[in-house]
């Protein structure tokens, strides 16, 4: 120092000085107590001093508090000590008392006569600035260290000069070990080795910078590490001149890790789809293009998978205009699902246009926005049967409504009217307004006729219930009147197999019951007036025959004979009719004893025997029963049955009678060689006048009563009559009764 102001001149000395005084740094001169003399501009200006105020201060006030001690033990002591003291102060501001870092130079300033110290110069730098990109760097430092991604910078000619702790972590360097010393060559593979050279170096010389895959080696295990990497040359700021590369790199393993996961969770779904048991579909995009179909659903849009890749529309151009694409359009903005339940379709399958149904759904993928999954099942079969009831429902309902006999159905054990068709409203004389009612509300005058048990019981049993001329009191025109009906209850069976309903059909009959009332009074009266006056002529008829005593072969006797014989076919006439009359009227007297048919059936085959000389009665009586019934009806339906076989075998002689037990019943059985009964008729002749030959003349007399009242009797003794058909010809009429079994 001395040298140099020896060397130079005063006014040299003087600039030297103006350049310091003037310069940026903060310039003191105090005296060696610390009185300050004086600041320069740049200083009061650090230390916002005003400049007036300076002649008052010492030195240490321009220290932040905590920095005088130090000041005076450490400082102070070696300035005075070495004359020079070099080092890092804090000083602080005086107006706002911030604390400025500051490098300052203390010098001691000599008396150039005596050599004694006169005062201390001081020359601070303000380190804020320094300070604050010192902090700032170390701040990035921080982050850089904290980096999850690898962070590096290389030299020019490609050689590590740092590395980042996680770009370290990732690679298996210790943090000790000083990446300087190891050779690119060790972390990465010969071909990435000759790519950096090749080709990402030049590029980042050139461009700047480059971004792509790259693959870097594990230090320790040698493992391919697949890397995302983003290098940039670093140039000098000033120069302009690159300096470094650097690159921030990110391990790719996660990513392709979830990307793999995804590919493999896609895959699963594709298989799951593809192998699902309904249909399924991917719709991908706004044009709705089919990016995958089960083969559920092609077979349902009737397509083959050539439709894949095909946007919607295209695949199925039929579908335009029947809503479906506008509802996927819907689904695809808003991402709320739609579901269709039988939505009619027409689809373009086996080469026609068909009507088809779906319950489906489409659902925006919550993956992949821009995929809708479709899935469907195809209900048409179920629409069509449930189409097809409905029409025989209501065909079967028209055919009720339609018949001309009246017909009701009821539901359930409330018997609910189901249907009444106008007949049967007009037999009730009801309105409709009875539909939906149960039946005992809609006509209670039911309650306690025999109508609703039997329909219950029906309903129970699932026996069809039939019968003819049932008298049912019915109010009509506000009248409790009586009706007659033939009716039948006909079980019906839902779906399940259960009975939930009965049919009823029924034919009023009451104008003809009325009719046979009057048919019937008319017999009773006529038979009646009938039986007093032939009775008389039989009495005079006989009497006649005793008072004439005419020879046996005579004219005279025959003709009595004939007149005696046509009495007594008028008599059996009128008894029958008689007989028909007490029947119906439900007046027939029985008069019960015990008897064995078999003794009485050989009596009255003994009695005919004499009658009727052309037939020849055989009698087999196996066994001998007694049954408790009136001996004298029975007699009658022998008879009947006797008279009958003669009468229907002219030309035949011979007559089997059997008389058997068997199952607790005395069966008798008639068989004839004659005629025989055609099998249309044999149920019928049990009827009342029921006469198979009606209208073919007088061949066989008879009014058709005699089986009608033999069935009367039988039925009423607790037996059973019947026809059969006897082989070749002829017929066998037999009738049982259960043998007496005592008290
Ligand atoms: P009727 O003999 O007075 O006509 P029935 O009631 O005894 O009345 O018989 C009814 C009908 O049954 C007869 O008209 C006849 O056609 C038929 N019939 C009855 N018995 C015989 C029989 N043994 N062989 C053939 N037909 C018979």
């Amino acid at each position: 120092m001395n040298e140099l102001i020896k060397l130079i001149t005063s006014d040299q000395q003087k600039q030297l000085l103006s350049l310091l005084i003037n310069g940026p740094d903060f310039v003191s001169l105090c005296t060696i107590n610390g009185d300050v003399n004086y600041v320069n501009g740049s200083g009061c200006a650090m230390v916002g001093l005003e400049r007036d105020k300076k002649n008052k201060l010492v030195d240490t006030e321009f220290l932040m508090p905590f920095e005088v001690d130090r000041f005076n033990q450490e400082v102070n002591p070696t300035l005075m000590k070495e004359g020079k003291w070099i080092g890092k102060i804090v000083y602080r501001n005086f107006l706002t008392g911030e604390p400025i870092p500051v490098h300052t130079t203390n010098l001691l300033i000599y008396d150039s006569e005596t050599a004694l110290p006169i005062s201390r110069a001081t020359i601070a730098r303000d380190l804020r600035q320094e300070e604050l990109a010192l902090s700032q760097q170390k701040k990035l430092m921080t982050l850089v260290n904290s980096s999850k991604d690898l962070m590096s910078l290389l030299t020019l000619s490609g050689t590590n000069e740092y590395i980042n702790e996680s770009g370290r972590q990732l690679l298996g360097i210790d943090t000790q070990e000083d990446i300087r010393k190891i050779h690119i060559s060790s972390l990465h593979t010969e071909d990435q080795l000759r790519f950096v050279e090749e080709e990402l170096l030049p590029s980042v010389m050139q461009h700047g910078q480059w971004s792509g895959t790259f693959s870097a080696r594990h230090y320790l295990s040698g493992e391919i590490i697949p890397l995302e990497n983003n290098c940039i040359r670093i140039d000098d700021p000033h120069t302009g001149q690159p300096t470094a590369i650097g690159a921030v790199m990110r391990d790719l393993r996660p990513d392709l890790k979830a990307q793999e996961a995804i590919r493999h969770s896609e895959e699963k779904f594709r298989k799951l789809m593809m192998h699902a048991p309904v249909a399924m579909g991917l719709l991908e995009g706004a044009a709705f293009r089919v990016s995958a179909a089960n083969p559920h659903m092609l077979f349902l849009w009737g397509k083959t998978d050539e439709i894949i890749g095909l946007p919607l529309v295209k695949g199925l151009p039929e579908i335009e205009g029947q809503g479906f694409i506008e509802i996927l359009q819907k689904v695809r903005e808003s991402g709320v699902s739609y579901y269709g339940y039988e939505t009619h379709i027409q689809l373009h399958r086996q080469g026609q246009l068909e009507d088809a149904y779906f319950n489906f759904v489409y659902a925006r993928s919550e993956e992949e926005a821009d995929t809708i999954i479709v899935v469907a099942t195809e209900v048409t079969r179920q629409i069509q049967a449930k189409k097809e009831l409905e029409e025989s429902e209501q065909r079967f309902r028209s055919l009720i409504l339609d018949a001309p006999m009246a017909t009701a159905l009821y539901k359930g054990k409330d018997l609910i009217i189901e249907i009444a068709n106008p007949a049967m409203l007009e037999l009730w004389g009801k309105d409709e307004s009875v539909i939906g009612k149960p039946l005992h509300e809609a006509l209670p005058e039911l309650v306690g006729q025999p109508f609703i048990p039997r329909l219950l019981e029906v309903m129970k049993t699932g026996i069809l219930y039939h019968t003819d001329q049932e008298k049912a009191e019915l109010v009509v025109n506000g009248e409790l009147q009586p009706f007659w009906f033939n009716y039948t209850y006909k079980p019906l069976y839902n779906g399940s197999g259960i009975i939930d309903r009965v049919l009823n059909m029924a034919t009023d009959v009451s104008s003809l019951v009325r009719l046979q009332k009057i048919k019937d009074d008319f017999i009773a009266l006529a038979s009646h007036e009938l039986k007093t006056p032939m009775t008389t002529i039989k009495g005079y008829a006989q009497l006649l025959a005793s008072r004439l005593e005419v020879e046996h072969d005579s004219l005279e006797n025959k003709m009595l004979f004939k007149i005696n014989q046509q009495i007594d076919k008028l008599n059996q006439l009128i008894v029958e009719m008689l007989d028909v009359t007490h029947i119906r009227a439900g007046k027939m007297l029985f008069r019960p004893r015990l008897f064995d048919p078999g003794t009485l059936t050989a009596e009255i085959a003994e009695d005919l025997r004499s009658v009727y000389q052309t037939h020849a009665i055989t009698l087999n009586v196996k066994e001998n029963a007694a049954v408790y019934s009136d001996p004298d009806k029975i007699t009658q339906v022998i008879t009947n049955l006797l008279s009958n076989a003669i009468k229907y075998s002219p030309g035949k002689t011979e007559i089997i009678v059997s008389v058997f037990v068997e199952q607790q019943y005395v069966i008798v059985l008639v068989r004839d060689f004659g005629i025989g009964v055609s099998e249309e008729h044999r149920t019928k002749i049990f009827d009342q006048f029921y006469r198979v030959n009606e209208g073919s003349g007088g061949t066989y007399p008879g009014l058709g009563l005699g089986l009608y009242i033999s069935s009367e009797i039988i039925k009423h003794a607790g037996g059973k009559i019947w026809m059969e058909p006897a082989e070749n010809t002829g017929s066998i009429f037999g009738f049982k009764l259960p043998v007496y079994k005592g008290q």
